[in-house]
């Protein structure tokens, strides 16, 4: 019953392309001493019972008190050891999502986590803090930016005792700082009265919004920018154009560009890498290319042409349409965040944190 619930809500909002995009998002239900989560690398759109992995909260819970490493590869390696640990024994195939810690830390029944640029526009913009302060007052939890895995639930769950002390209620809503959002609620009615409270609130504050509708088409000169970066890439890759009026907005010049130069959530990071590369003309491309790679390590997932929108690389025609799906999705946010004091993006530190994470590294691979 439970979980059929889990399951019904978990499409519900799985579906919704304003909520989750990609992998993204993940949700839990718990029954007698069991969490079931979500998956790593399952959708939330099509996932069914079988995609939940059952894990003993009581073990997760002795997490959160024990004494790991302090070295960042080190503390979320044994991390990752005791939570695989947390699996029910029928489990041993499968891995549950890489945010499971947050999920078993709340005492309620169901447990929602999202994504969504508009609720990201207030996350990622620079007085998201005080604004979430003063509309939501104790209905809400606000969470600093931090490193995400265990340093995060650890951070979390003190922060959740001390709301409880103060204000006599467990945390139903948590906003995490250049992340998305937790929402908790024995009934999943009550799931969703809280997400459309969330949601229509800040809807009702926005100044701003983005433009997607249809400005250049693909022609010759896409083609032979998408024959190029294939080129680039490496073989079997795939590239996708964006030319909508936001995208040929933002590439306008690189100062127009500047909200989305550095990436403003995890996601971000793991589909469309941590930077775009921004290039002046198609002769410019090779060399702002191979200059990219040098700089960084890697090959840039997506290219910003001047006055054009932007392209989507990657080694497969999904990976591709997902970066794209991504990017437009930071275009969002940056434009949200104008009505919330303007963007703030994630630290460099941070980014690099996320950049070197096994796990991360481990759901973009999966999706
Ligand atoms: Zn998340």
């Amino acid at each position: 019953m439970v979980v059929d619930t889990l399951v019904h809500f978990s499409n519900k909002y799985g579906s919704d392309s304003e909520l989750v995009l990609a992998g993204g998002g993940n949700t839990s239900a718990k029954e007698n001493g069991i969490l079931y989560v979500k998956g790593s690398g399952t959708s939330l759109s099509d996932i069914t019972a079988d995609g939940f992995v059952k894990m003993d909260i009581q073990k997760l819970m002795v997490m959160l008190d024990k004494k790991y490493p302090s070295g960042d590869s080190e503390r979320e390696a044994a991390a990752l050891h005791d939570l695989m640990a947390a699996r029910l024994p029928s489990e041993s195939m499968k891995r549950p999502s890489v945010e499971t810690l947050l999920h078993a830390i709340f005492p309620q029944r169901y447990v929602l986590h999202l994504h969504p640029a508009l609720i990201n526009g207030l996350t990622c913009g620079a007085d998201g803090k005080n604004i979430a302060d003063t509309l939501f007052k104790d209905d809400i939890l606000w969470i600093d930016i931090c490193k995400p895995g265990y340093i995060l639930a650890n951070i979390c769950n003190k922060k959740m005792k001390e709301y409880k002390a103060r204000t006599g209620k467990d945390v139903s809503v948590m906003l995490l700082q250049n992340h998305g959002v937790f929402i908790a609620d024995d009934t999943e009615g009550g799931l969703s009265e809280k997400l459309d409270f969330v949601m229509s609130t800040l809807r009702s504050l926005l100044t701003e919004h983005p433009d997607f509708s249809p400005c250049l088409s693909e022609n010759a000169e896409t083609d032979k920018f998408k024959a190029a970066l294939v080129s680039l890439y490496g073989e079997n890759s795939f590239a996708v154009y964006c030319g909508n009026k936001e995208a040929v907005k933002f590439s306008s010049s690189l100062n127009d560009a500047d909200e989305l130069l550095k990436p403003f959530t995890p996601d971000h990071i793991v589909y469309c890498k941590a930077n775009p590369l921004f290039v002046e003309s198609f002769d410019a491309l090779r060399d702002g290319f191979e200059g990219y790679k040098t700089k960084y390590g890697y090959p840039p997932k997506i290219v910003m042409v001047k006055g054009m929108g932007f392209f989507a690389v990657g080694e497969s025609e999904k990976k591709a349409e997902t970066a794209r799906l991504l990017f437009i999705d930071a275009m969002k946010i940056a434009v949200y965040s104008r009505s919330f004091g303007g963007r703030l993006p994630m630290t460099d530190g941070l980014t690099d944190f996320i950049i070197n994470w096994e796990v991360e590294s481990y759901r973009s691979k999966q999706n």
